[in-house]
C-alpha cells in the first residue's frame, strides 16, 4: 500500500472501529473479535510491534478509543491492549503462572488470555463474572457463593472501579484465597489525585468527568498501595514495567501512563 492510501485507509478505520465499539454491546463485539481480526490482520503485515500475548508482529497496533493517542493500541490478532501485554510478560517472568500447579478464579476475563489461560494444562482455571454468558460462573465479586480458602491466584482487572462496596470486593477475595494466595487486582489509576469516590454521584455524565468512565463509581488514586494494606494485604507494586528496555517497551507498547505497576497482593500465611 501507499503512504496516502494507507493513511486513508487508517482514518476509515479508525471511524469504523469507533463505530462499532459504540454501536454494539461489549459482548457481541467479542463475539465476532475472531472474524474481525481474520479480516484486518492483511492491512497490519509487518515487524515493527510485537505482542507478547499472541506472538504475532505487525505494521503496528490498532487505534483504540478516540483521539491522537489513541492511535497503536490494540493487537490485531488477540485483541490486546498495552496493560494486557505487560500483564502477560509480568505472569511469565516473575510467577509460576505459567508452569505451577495452580486454581485459579479469573474474574471478568479478559478476551486475549481466556482461551490462552483455559488452555494452560499447570491451571485449574475457572472463570467468573456477575452478567457475562461465557463466563463458568455467574459471580458478583462483592458476594461471592464460594468456601473461604479455595484459590491459590485470584485475577480481578477492571472491575473494582464498578463495584460500589470496594471492601466488600477486597474482603470476598482476601476470604477465597488460600492463605499464602495471591491475587492481580488492576484499577484505573489517576496519579494525580488519591482515591476517591461519592455515591451521589450516579448521573453517567458526572461519573464519566469524575471517575473516568460513565459506569465507574470511584477513582483510584496514587494511594492504591494504600488502600490494598488498608484492605489487610501484603502489596507488591511489581516495576516490571521500568525494568525492560526502552526498546522493548516500545516494540510491546507496554503501558499507559498510570498503568506502569503491576498490583499483586497476598494473602498472609
Ligand atoms: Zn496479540
Amino acid at each position: 500500500m501507499v503512504e496516502h492510501d494507507r493513511s486513508n485507509f487508517e482514518v476509515v478505520m479508525k471511524k469504523l472501529i469507533a463505530l462499532f465499539t459504540k454501536i454494539f454491546p461489549r459482548q457481541t463485539l467479542i463475539r465476532f473479535s475472531a472474524l474481525f481480526s481474520f479480516l484486518i490482520r492483511p492491512f497490519y503485515i509487518g515487524k515493527k510491534v510485537e505482542c507478547p500475548v499472541c506472538g504475532k508482529h505487525f505494521r503496528k497496533f490498532l487505534p483504540y478509543g478516540y483521539g491522537k493517542a489513541m492511535d497503536n493500541r490494540l493487537c490485531p490478532k488477540c485483541l490486546s491492549l498495552e496493560r494486557h501485554r505487560l500483564l502477560w510478560l509480568y505472569l511469565k517472568e516473575k510467577t509460576g503462572f505459567f508452569t505451577d500447579n495452580l486454581k485459579v478464579l479469573h474474574f471478568a476475563p479478559e478476551q486475549p488470555f481466556l482461551k490462552r489461560f483455559r488452555a494452560l494444562k499447570n491451571l485449574d482455571y475457572t472463570t467468573a463474572d456477575i452478567d457475562s454468558p461465557i463466563a463458568d460462573l455467574k459471580i458478583d465479586v462483592t458476594n461471592i457463593d464460594l468456601p473461604d480458602n479455595q484459590y491459590d491466584v485470584v485475577i480481578c482487572n477492571h472491575v473494582l472501579e464498578h463495584v460500589d462496596d470496594v471492601n466488600k470486593a477486597f474482603s470476598e477475595i482476601k476470604r477465597i484465597l488460600k492463605p499464602g494466595g495471591w491475587a492481580i487486582l488492576l484499577v484505573p489509576i489517576n496519579p494525580n489525585v488519591d482515591t476517591w469516590e461519592d455515591p451521589s454521584i450516579t448521573d453517567p455524565e458526572e461519573r464519566k468527568r469524575c471517575f473516568g468512565q460513565y459506569d465507574h463509581v470511584r477513582q483510584f488514586g496514587r494511594d492504591y498501595v494504600q488502600v490494598l494494606e488498608k484492605a489487610g494485604f501484603t502489596v507488591d507494586a511489581d516495576r516490571l514495567y521500568y525494568e525492560l528496555t526502552d526498546e522493548q517497551r516500545k516494540r510491546m507498547r507496554l503501558a499507559r501512563p498510570g498503568e506502569e505497576l503491576i498490583y499483586r497482593v497476598i494473602k498472609s500465611l
